[in-house]
């Protein structure tokens, strides 16, 4: 499949957006008509940038309202258009974009036709071609039927249809007649996913559109159709954002590829039949091949996490992860680094002078530089990341210890793959001197058992982005967007998760610059992962425990408590005892949620304690706005051993 993407969909200047777009290894570009106005070259520049950088260009748009009732204006709009034309053959651009008229135009669709053939001869004297696209919002011409019912009475072969994702899936159009209309006769696809949003569709249209795998339309389903009506051509993502057009160009064009190449993975399971046992699946779908990489690996838990610190706060963080339960169960064999341990949940701390985790340290203070994820087959799940152009990051290893091989994830922490298998003891012990006894687990009530759920901090216009790398590389899922109000401002999250929900990573990102979470952000200037969530069998227990190592749990105000029992019913002694251990409680008809929060550690992060009962599935969004709240009003005053007590 030939990849391309509109020059509109990325930041900068048109010389510099081919320069990201050729580096993200597309095939070729649109270019759009406002990118070449603001340029200093020719388009004979142009042409000879886009060539030396490999990439061709298919087309030239928009040229809008050709059509029209009255004579002298059509004619005056086909001089309009004869400017451009001339402009095309300078660009080297074969293709004409043509989208349905949004002023009165051509009353009936035979006049219509008929002016759309005379641009299409003058263009076929050049040679060039014309594409007509029907606009969500046109006057007369809103759907692809309705162009194509034009172009087909135009018949004329240098005019064809051009067919745009988000104008169909926009107005839930129907996509099985899609498939009746001539393949050769589709001249063009443009590609882009959006949120739903209750907006009139030109405004959600100019600044919400997406790249695919980020928005909620089912773009799949609309390029398998063009597919399968056999289509051939570029697959080309055109895309307003607004963030995209203020976010640094690479970046943008890398997850624009990112997209594609995952709309073609989920193409290909649409239209490419399921081989029987024995037999070899097709790879070619009606003369395109789709890209077809190593399959998303099943995560089977977040096996350790890793946190970059310093002789300074190494003291200070193994003083609160004791007072939350987990023993020193190793210290590595050439490293300044340690395990600690509780049932289920590894932690390390990493005290290296050297290394990724170091240069993370000196960026972030002390924080999460790494997350290792449990895998099958960690060369499987490396091949599947680098197939979506993630780069593998390799630290310092000496003999005899276990490679674990690492990918960023976005400019924040590292993604380890650990091999997970059962019976075999985790990668990580092999590379540690373990303290005898360390094998046992710790069951006592209140015990920490596992890690529910890793809450991140995302900056400003990476919300998208990180969507995607999930989505792409980890196979994750996204769940319904919600916004959090913090007393500062709006925190809009969303959760990604493994479709088991053995991995689970709420994404938070804050426009307003003072929230608890934009603050969080700015301390750590790039992802960050912000809460870390245990799941515990008895809350009320780890509460005590804590306290009872002499740190703090959150306070919690008493409004909140004189508040619960008006919204759910509960037992009066369940109240008190919540109240008691500042426990937040939220329920629906599957189960019940109860949490509470630690600290936060040196400003940086906090713990979570999660209990869930019954089939409960969700992070107690309804009590989110309480814990922002309380931060915002809770000044630690920190002990010297760094523990904050109240
Ligand atoms: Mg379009
Ligand atoms: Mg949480």
């Amino acid at each position: 499949m030939r990849r391309s993407i509109a020059t509109v969909s990325i930041s900068g200047t048109l010389d510099k957006k081919l320069e990201a777009i050729a580096s993200a290894r597309f095939d070729g570009v649109e270019i759009f008509e406002n990118d070449l106005l603001y340029f200093g070259g020719s388009p004979r520049d142009v042409r000879a940038i886009a060539s030396d950088l490999g990439l061709e260009i298919y087309l030239y748009q928009p040229f809008r309202d050709l059509d029209s009732q009255d004579p002298a204006r059509f004619r005056r709009n086909m001089e309009r258009a004869k400017r451009k034309l001339d402009i095309m053959e300078q660009l080297g651009a074969p293709l004409m974009l043509v989208c349905s008229n949004v002023t009165a135009g051509a009353a009936d669709p035979d006049l219509a036709a008929e002016q759309l053939r005379e641009l299409a001869e003058l263009a076929a004297e050049r040679s060039l071609r014309v594409g007509y696209e029907a606009l969500a919002w046109g006057r007369k011409v809103r759907t692809y039927r309705d162009a194509w019912a034009i172009v087909e009475r135009a018949d004329h072969p240098h005019l064809g249809l051009i067919l745009d994702s988000f104008h169909t899936l926009a107005l839930d159009d129907d996509l099985a007649p899609m498939a009746s209309i001539p393949g050769d006769r589709i001249a063009f696809v443009q590609i882009a996913d959006a949120p739903r949003l209750s907006l009139d569709v030109l405004s959600w249209s100019r600044h919400y559109r997406c790249f695919p795998g980020q928005g909620a339309l089912a773009v799949d389903r609309f390029t398998a159709a063009a597919l399968q009506a056999g289509y051939t051509g570029p697959l080309s993502l055109e895309v307003f954002n607004d963030e995209f057009r203020a976010s640094p160009n690479r970046p943008t064009a890398i997850d624009g590829m990112r997209s594609l190449l995952h709309l073609e993975e989920s193409v290909r399971k649409i239209v490419v039949p399921a081989a029987g046992a024995g037999e070899r699946p097709a790879r070619q779908v009606q003369g395109v091949d789709l890209f077809d990489p190593p399959p998303p690996p099943p995560l089977k838990g977040v096996a350790f996490v890793e946190f970059a610190v310093d002789d300074a706060s190494e003291p200070k963080l193994r003083a609160w992860l004791e007072a939350l339960g987990f023993r020193s169960v190793g210290r590595h064999r050439t490293k300044r680094v340690s395990l600690l341990r509780q049932n289920d949940v590894n932690l390390v701390l990493n005290a290296e002078r050297t290394g990724f985790a170091h240069s993370f340290f000196l960026l972030h203070g002390p924080s999460v530089c790494a997350i290792g994820l449990g895998v099958e087959d960690p060369v499987a799940a490396i091949g599947r990341a680098e197939a979506f152009k993630s780069h593998r990051v390799a630290g310092r290893v000496n003999p005899h210890e276990t490679v674990i091989p690492a990918i960023r994830a976005g400019d924040g922490y590292l993604v380890y793959f650990v091999a997970d298998q059962p019976g075999h003891a985790t990668a990580l012990d092999n590379d540690f001197v373990m303290e005898p006894g360390s094998a046992e687990g710790t069951s006592e009530a209140g015990g920490l058992r596992s890690i529910d759920h890793i809450s991140h901090v995302l900056p400003k216009g990476q919300l998208d982005s990180w969507i995607l790398f999930l989505r792409t590389t980890l196979g994750m899922v996204p769940e319904d967007a919600v916004v959090l109000p913090d007393p500062h401002g709006l925190v809009h999250s969303r959760t990604m998760r493994t479709p088991d929900r053995v991995v689970r990573f709420p994404l938070n990102i804050s426009d307003d610059l003072r929230t608890t979470t934009a603050r969080s952000v700015s301390t750590f200037m790039g992802a960050a992962a912000h809460h870390i969530a245990l799941a515990t069998d008895d809350v009320f227990a780890a509460v005590e425990r804590f306290r009872a190592a002499g740190a703090a749990i959150m306070p919690i105000p008493a409004n909140y408590y004189d508040d619960l029992p008006a919204r759910f019913d509960l037992a009066p002694e369940l109240v008190d005892r919540l109240q008691a251990s500042n426990v937040l409680y939220d329920q629906d008809d599957t189960g019940a949620f109860l949490n509470a929060y630690t600290l936060p550690f040196e400003d940086r992060f906090f713990f979570e304690f999660v209990q869930r009962q019954g089939g409960y599935q969700g992070y107690g969004a309804a009590n989110a706005p309480i814990r922002m709240a309380a931060q915002a009003q809770q000044h630690a005053r920190l002990h010297p051993d760094g523990l904050p007590r109240v």
